[in-house]
């Protein structure tokens, strides 16, 4: 019998209840924990003298953001030059010294990255390095002091097992399948157009695309004549002639793609030509939760519509699922998006629009759970590539006032250092 599971599954279902996130719920607990050190302060006082014997003061306290020293930065193939140069430039601007490794999925930028790159930046401290997993799992069993990492959450697990070694502090920019809630107030074609454009840019092939739509059955049957017409206005008639619609990365991953158009019934597109790599913009109807599109991430231009009864029966169904990267909920009442704001959890959220939040420098964007760890962006970059050190600097002088630091412990002694550690100048113990 596991010790801790009873308590853990008791604080889980409390925190499903959503009572912890209320502004009076924090506050009542934070007044009675203030209380607590109050109210109990003599016990505490005790337990500390017996444990440990044990008291610091005058001086200004700051934070020094310093660059962590040597940055490892893994990236993806799906958008193989910004997924580089953005944490890159959050590594520079912060202080470090980088060792780039791009995708070799993505040869061609990887090739141009390696040639170029170093060209432009001082070599001394800059370097781009090129392989597979094997030679990355090489590259991971030295020491870095900072790991930046952007793929999948199977290859995540690695690096973080192989950051663990060494104790390197990183950050995991995975990926996961993205719930988009639709409900039935929306306009279909204007729901249509969004998730569309966002669903088949760069062929699918993003992580924060909309993965799967949650709607009623009434809106699944308004929603595809919408997606049709969105499809054909953006990519013609014939898409795979289409200068607008992009490709398949390599073979594995078309064959990846082309096995889950068996699931649900196709309701536009479906087609698929090995030659091109192409898969054409794909709607799925009536798809079920069990079947394999539902499993994986789709990353591609297939977009399944799961049918749900409610509200509450869509946010179930997000909420069984690991946490997502992006969470998209469609609906003209504010009350509606608010609720599948408050009650699931995601790296990042967009009401009544695709990944637009995730464009904006003034928003930190990452995942949370097996969608990542970490945010970066604007001065979250620098942030994420800083080690923010917490500094005191005290008087050299001034030994009488620190005196009453020092044991022994008499009652006035207490007072007077109960009442200087109340004082915002003072800093505690
Ligand atoms: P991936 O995890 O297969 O590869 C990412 C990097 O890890 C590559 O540089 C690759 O060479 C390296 N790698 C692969 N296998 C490895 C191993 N066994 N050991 C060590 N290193 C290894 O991911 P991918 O296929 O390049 O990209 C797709 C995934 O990335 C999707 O899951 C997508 O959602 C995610 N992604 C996330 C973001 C984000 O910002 N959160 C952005 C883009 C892509």
């Amino acid at each position: 019998m596991d010790p801790f599971e009873e308590k853990l599954q008791r604080l889980k279902e409390a925190f499903d209840t959503g009572k912890t996130k209320t502004a009076k719920f924090r506050a009542e607990q934070l007044r009675s924990l203030g209380r607590f050190l109050q109210d109990s302060s003599k016990q505490l006082h005790d337990a500390l003298h017996e444990d440990l014997g044990k008291v610091t003061k005058l001086s200004s306290a700051f934070i020094r953001k310093e660059p962590f020293g040597l940055v490892l930065i893994i990236a993806p193939w799906n958008y193989p030059l910004n997924l580089t140069i953005t944490p890159l430039v959050g590594a520079i601007a912060a202080g470090n010294c980088v060792i780039l490794k791009p995708s070799e999925i993505s040869k061609n930028t990887e090739k141009v990255l390696a040639e170029l790159l170093p060209q432009y930046l001082d070599q001394s401290c800059f370097a781009v390095v090129l392989g597979g997993p094997e030679e990355t799992g090489q590259l991971l069993k030295h020491k870095f002091d900072y790991i930046f990492f952007t793929g999948s959450p199977r290859v995540g697990k690695i690096v973080m097992a192989a950051a663990a070694k060494h104790l390197t502090p990183i950050t995991l920019e995975l990926g996961g399948k993205n719930p988009c809630y639709v409900d039935d107030t929306c306009d279909p074609q204007i729901v249509a157009n969004r998730v569309a454009w966002f669903r088949y840019f760069n062929a699918g092939q993003t992580c924060v695309a909309p993965d799967y739509v949650l709607c009623s059955q009434e809106m699944q049957e308004r929603l595809v004549p919408a997606l049709q017409n969105a499809i054909t206005r953006f990519y013609g008639d014939n898409p795979q002639t289409s200068p607008n619609l992009g490709r398949i990365i390599n073979q594995k991953h078309f064959k990846r793609l082309q096995g889950l158009l068996g699931c649900g019934r196709v309701a536009i597109g479906g087609q698929s030509d090995e030659g091109e790599r192409y898969i054409a913009p794909t709607v799925l109807v009536d798809v079920q939760e069990t079947e394999p599109v539902m499993q994986e991430e789709i990353f591609g231009p297939i977009l399944p519509l799961v049918t749900v009864r409610s509200l509450d029966e869509a946010i179930e169904f997000i909420k069984r699922r690991e946490k997502p990267l992006a969470l998209y909920a469609y609906s003209s009442s504010v009350e509606v998006i608010k609720q599948v704001l408050a009650q699931t959890s995601s790296g990042g959220f967009c009401g009544n629009d695709g990944f637009m939040h995730m464009t904006l420098s003034s928003l930190p964007f990452g995942g949370v759970g097996s969608s990542g760890m970490g945010r970066y962006h604007g001065k979250f970059s620098f942030d994420t590539f800083s080690n923010q050190r917490a500094c005191l600097l005290s008087c050299s002088g001034m030994e009488k006032l620190n005196g009453l630091r020092y044991p022994p412990y008499s009652p006035r002694r207490q007072q007077l250092l109960r009442w200087a550690m109340g004082s915002e100048s003072c800093t505690l113990l």
